[in-house]
């Protein structure tokens, strides 16, 4: 059996805000605890799921007990996650009371023959299996729709903290997830790149793994994991492939994205075109490495 040393890749949002020292450490654990699941031998699948469920838990994050809110006040969060050994994938969009959306996905991709749940169906399929309910206490906001619709359209702040993680397991396979609460001012309904397989997330043992973290509207547009995972398929480095689609990113719709790229031979890139990202990776030896800014 082809034997790979396993590493991991974590992030937790790109954008204009530095990492917090709290981030940091939570960050750094999370990549811990996943790594520890690869060490023993586990699959991709289940340290990306551990990873990614340990950032929605802190609360420190835009995901999860931390989600963003909806314009209504909600909060309505998207999660995916894929392998790719078999290609399969899971993913939620627009569901609500849980802390961990990604565990959601996962049960989509190994409980049902679907890729994607959403809303209420979505919160219902999680009930069904059990998975820890989280009690919203935000405001309910009543605006009127015409005022929300002009709050979304003038809005220019920038909130991030979505978390994503890749990992690649001993038998060489690859894993790729990523849960979110959205983006800032956001119509109650809207969904972003993150619960659509290719766009947030991709993961194929033939290419790579990807997990996006930005403003999802341009993510989906030029759908950006996968077609970075095209150019790892095509031989370029996670390095190069990362700035080359985040570069057209910009340069087509002046999109704004970091991007956590990993290959099937352990490379890896974490690459941003915003001013910060908060990111990590480990590959068993000395600490895992976090830092808020890549050059
Ligand atoms: N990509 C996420 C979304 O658009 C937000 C983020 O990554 O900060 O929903």
């Amino acid at each position: 059996m082809n034997s790979s040393r396993p590493l991991i890749l974590a992030h937790g949002g790109a954008g204009s805000r530095q990492v917090t020292p709290a981030q940091s450490t939570c960050l750094a654990d999370a990549i811990a605890a996943g790594y520890s699941i690869l060490a023993q031998g586990g699959s991709a699948l289940a340290a990306v799921e551990s990873t990614i469920g340990l950032l929605e838990q802190s609360g420190l994050f835009n995901a999860g007990r931390g989600a963003n809110r909806q314009l209504d006040g909600a909060q309505r969060m998207d999660a995916a996650i894929m392998e790719g050994a078999h290609l399969k994938a899971g993913a939620v969009a627009s569901i609500e009371g849980i802390v961990h959306p990604i565990s959601a996905a996962r049960l989509v991709l190994e409980e049902t023959n679907h890729v994607l749940l959403v809303g209420p169906f979505a919160g219902k399929f999680s009930r069904h299996f059990k998975l820890t309910r989280h009690r919203s206490t935000g405001p309910s906001r009543r605006f009127p729709y015409d005022r929300m619709l002009s709050k979304h359209t003038r809005s220019t702040r920038e909130r991030h903290g979505t978390v994503g993680a890749v990992a690649l397991d001993r038998s060489g396979t690859v894993a790729a997830g990523a849960s979110t609460g959205g983006i800032e001012s956001m119509l109650p309904g809207r969904v972003g790149d993150t619960p659509l397989i290719g766009c947030g997330v991709y993961a194929d043992n033939q290419s790579g793994a990807v997990s996006m973290t930005g403003i999802g509207e341009g993510i989906i547009r030029l759908v950006i994991a996968k077609s970075i995972c095209d150019r790892l398929a095509m031989g370029k480095s996670p390095a190069v492939a990362a700035r080359q689609v985040l570069r057209m990113l910009v340069s087509r719709i002046n999109g704004s994205a970091g991007a956590l790229v990993l290959s099937p031979d352990g490379r890896f890139s974490i690459r941003h075109v915003t001013p910060y990202m908060a990111a990590g990776w480990w590959n068993g030896i000395g600490q895992p490495t976090v830092q808020g800014q890549f050059p």
